[in-house]
């Protein structure tokens, strides 16, 4: 039978607790979950594509039916390479959401046969954010509340 395959991208600039969150719950929907670590040109991240990646890699070593993949490029054109039926992004808001409606009509217009699968973190995950990370960090303070053990700040 064929594997029901999914997708996750995102910046993960630094993956938080609240993506590891929602990953697990993608992952438990289908048969592999890719984590896409998306090079985008018009945002500039913080860490690099390469430490970005090691921290997802590690946060997900011990889950057999997670990958973690680098991607250039448009999300839709990821996921039909990866012959992926399904994008997952997570929603903390109506900001969100009301984001992510538009992107997710876009992608259903290049490809109607690849689903956006939407997911809410548990409660107390919910506000937690890459940027506000960021910002801790830059202000020397203490982030181990707010992302998973494997991200490591030197
Ligand atoms: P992007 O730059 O593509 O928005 P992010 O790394 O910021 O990538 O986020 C990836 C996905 O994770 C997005 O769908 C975002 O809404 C979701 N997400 C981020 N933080 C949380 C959270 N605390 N709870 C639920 N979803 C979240």
């Amino acid at each position: 039978m064929k594997n029901k395959i999914g997708i996750f991208p995102g910046s993960f600039d630094p993956i938080t607790s609240g993506h590891r969150n929602i990953i697990v719950k993608a992952s438990k929907l289908v048969d592999v979950l890719i984590v896409g670590i998306g090079d985008n040109s018009s945002k500039k991240s913080f860490y690099s594509l390469e430490q970005r990646e090691e921290w997802v890699q590690k946060t997900f070593k011990s889950n057999v039916n997670i990958l973690v993949k680098k991607y250039s490029g448009l999300t839709i054109n990821f996921a039909e390479k990866e012959n992926a039926e399904f994008i997952f992004r997570g929603l903390r808001s109506s900001v969100d959401f009301e984001y992510e409606k538009q992107i997710a009509e876009t992608n259903s217009v290049m490809n109607k046969e690849i689903e956006t699968i939407f997911l809410l973190s548990d409660k107390k995950y919910g506000m937690i954010s890459s940027s506000i990370v960021k910002e801790i960090i830059k202000n020397n303070g203490d982030i181990r509340n707010f992302v998973p053990k494997e991200v490591k700040i030197s």
